[in-house]
């Protein structure tokens, strides 16, 4: 074998590529990467070109040398996460509240029939006073379910696709139908309310 031709200290396979010797690259790890980065100083743009490229060529590596990156400096990331998120807590908020709110008129809209969130029964319009009514009844056990209603629940029946079952209510409304059921299951206790 030959030896390393800048250095001249004997190639083995633990200090150089075996696979670059075939293409008759005759460099131990420590040159090759001074050249490499010696190249990379020289002309950074055709250095990041090429950087593209590969990564381009090799979605898999990429990937999994992410997660070897992230997992050897989980720590480091995770407090520059923290940092970035006290730092712009006001502007992170504003970012929350927007996909709450287009997220709920999402779901609101769909349940509607119709591009304007509305009451089934009233049709009134204000999306803070709508809510997504179980029609069946259920719907504190669901919530027990999902650890929570509100955007858990916009956030549970996007990702279910829709399902049937559910409708928009004025909060009135919502409790108007269940004094309601409640005159139907159970006579006496609706006299008593
Ligand atoms: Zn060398
Ligand atoms: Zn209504």
């Amino acid at each position: 074998m030959r030896p390393c031709r800048k250095c001249s200290s004997p190639l083995t396979e633990s200090n150089s590529r075996p696979t670059d010797w075939a293409n008759r690259i005759y460099l131990c790890r420590t040159c090759d990467n001074e050249e490499r980065n010696e190249r990379r100083a020289k002309n950074p743009e055709a250095a990041q070109a090429r950087m593209k490229k590969w990564r381009e060529a090799n979605p898999e590596k990429v990937r999994e040398r992410g997660a070897v990156y992230r997992e050897n400096h989980r720590v480091s990331i995770n407090e520059k996460a923290r940092e970035y998120r006290i730092n712009n807590r006001p502007h992170l908020k504003v970012i929350r509240l927007q996909w709450k709110d287009t997220l709920k008129r999402e779901v609101m809209a769909h349940y509607s029939g119709g591009p304007v969130p509305e009451c089934k029964r009233c049709h009134y319009l204000d999306l803070r006073a709508l809510t997504i009514d179980h029609i069946e009844g259920n719907g504190s056990a669901h919530r027990r379910e999902l650890k929570g209603g509100g955007v858990r629940m916009y956030q549970w029946l996007k990702a279910n696709n829709y399902p049937l079952g559910f409708q928009v209510l004025f909060m009135n409304c919502q409790f108007i139908k269940k004094c309601e059921n409640v005159e139907h299951s159970n006579p006496v206790k609706a006299n008593l309310g």
